[in-house]
């Protein structure tokens, strides 16, 4: 059977979102392309971000390969899976004008919480739960129900599945890229100086905490990490097609078995990197080495500045404060971007935070500006404020976020003035 997997072009105004706004590899589709064609089926890739499509543009093609499934997701590429448009007003959009007699499936964060209201909102006939790259290809092979985190709506009603996708992460080869346009995706994630080309891998998926404000309960959660040898080939394919900066997407780089490997292979090639991380996983030793391997971007959530707030935040960090400084200004004396990310906590002193931000500043390590939560409806904070999710969620979550932080200030990277749900919902 036939699959054709679309990443739309996306548009995020009147959104809260406040995610980067540049096409990212849609690395989801990519599996599952390579799933697709293991169990003996036939995918297409469209990333009509990337190659700047239209609608129109996106239609004809999927129309000439004529498929009996269409998949878009709800999110960006997984590195956005966590922090999410709220709304599904791209892919609704997407879903309507490519049309067709294909099944319409979504995937991403809106189906993983809530599938019964994203099918029904998006017009689609199945939304997958949890990570799809396995669970794609199976949709032409096994019965629906027997399809972990599979629901669908027919005449008789909705189905709703209460299982999760989770991928055996070992068993994801190394990607060739033949089937997309490295050369056109030239974004270096989190790089904001020079020029050169990016790209973005993925080592490892999950992580093994669990911090209040994180929406990870529903997929990536558990930590799994990739054969070594399968990445490094995978660094090996996209540095010849010319790509010198890698930004790999994993929640949190650096907690495997293997990371020290994949650095020692990467050190030895002409290829700098970036990722998010703890900077609790490193010390001395492992910083030195990702400055052998060309760390250039190494961005680490810190939350908060105080032993209490990181506390309520449930981030289970063993340093305190003074250690975590002394380790981000070791860091930035080998990596060029250090950056250290807080959240808006009431635990937190306005002066102090000042202070703090004042003296890695003055050490080269950029320090956020807290920033607001969103109660993402995959997050545990969702689940302490409102219970656990039903089909009006992202909607009260929405509210909850604008309400609250209308006027304490949203990020600088967001409308100051989004949208309702409902009105960028109905938009379309
Ligand atoms: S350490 Fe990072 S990825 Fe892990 S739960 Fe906390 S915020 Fe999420």
């Amino acid at each position: 059977m036939k699959f054709a997997l679309v990443n739309p072009n996306w548009d995020f105004s009147g959104s809260t979102y406040f995610g980067c706004r540049d096409p990212h590899y849609p690395l989801e589709l990519l599996f599952a392309f390579d799933k697709i064609i293991e169990d003996g089926h036939e995918p297409m890739l469209v990333d009509a971000q990337t190659d700047n499509l239209t609608t129109e543009e996106t239609k004809r093609r999927v129309d000439a390969f004529a498929p009996d499934f269409l998949v878009i997701p709800t999110a960006p590429s997984y590195l956005f899976w966590r922090c999410p448009p709220p709304e599904v007003r791209i892919p609704k959009e997407w879903f309507a004008q490519l049309g067709g007699k294909a099944v319409k499936v979504a995937i991403g964060p809106h189906t993983s919480a809530t599938p019964a209201a994203a099918i029904r909102k998006m017009g689609c006939d199945v939304g997958l739960r949890g990570e799809p790259d396995q669970t794609i290809p199976e949709l032409a092979s096994k019965g629906w129900a027997d399809i972990v985190g599979c629901c669908w709506r027919d005449e008789s009603g909705m189905h709703v599945a209460p299982g999760l996708g989770v991928t055996d992460m070992k068993s994801l080869k190394a990607l060739t890229f033949e089937n997309y346009n490295v050369e056109a995706h030239k974004h270096r994630h989190h790089v904001f100086w020079g020029e050169g080309h990016g790209a973005e891998l993925e080592f490892a998926r999950g992580c093994p905490w669990s911090c209040t404000f994180c929406n990870k309960t529903l997929f990536r959660n558990k930590f799994r990490e990739r054969d070594v040898d399968a990445v490094l080939a995978e660094v090996d394919r996209v540095i010849a097609r010319g790509v010198d900066y890698i930004y790999f997407i994993d929640e949190i780089f650096g907690v495997g078995k293997n990371v020290r490997r994949l650095l020692e292979g990467i050190a030895e090639r002409n290829v700098n990197i970036g990722f998010q991380t703890r900077i609790d996983l490193w010390d001395e030793e492992t910083l030195d080495l990702l400055g052998r391997a060309r760390c250039i971007s190494m961005e680490c959530g810190i939350e908060s500045i105080t032993e209490e707030g990181r506390d309520e935040l449930n981030k289970n960090c063993k340093m305190n404060t003074d250690r975590i400084s002394e380790l981000l200004i070791y860091a930035k004396q080998r990596i060029h971007w250090v950056q250290a990310n807080l959240i808006l906590t009431e635990k937190d002193n306005k002066e102090e935070i000042r202070r703090w931000q004042d003296h890695l500043k003055a050490h080269g390590v950029w320090v956020s500006e807290p920033v607001p939560m969103f109660p993402f409806p995959g997050s545990p904070l969702y689940v302490q404020l409102f219970g656990n999710p039903d089909d009006d969620a992202w909607e009260r979550a929405h509210r909850y976020y604008t309400k609250t932080f209308s006027d304490k200030g949203y990020s600088d990277i967001q409308e100051q003035k989004p949208a309702t749900l409902e009105d960028l919902e109905c938009a379309c």
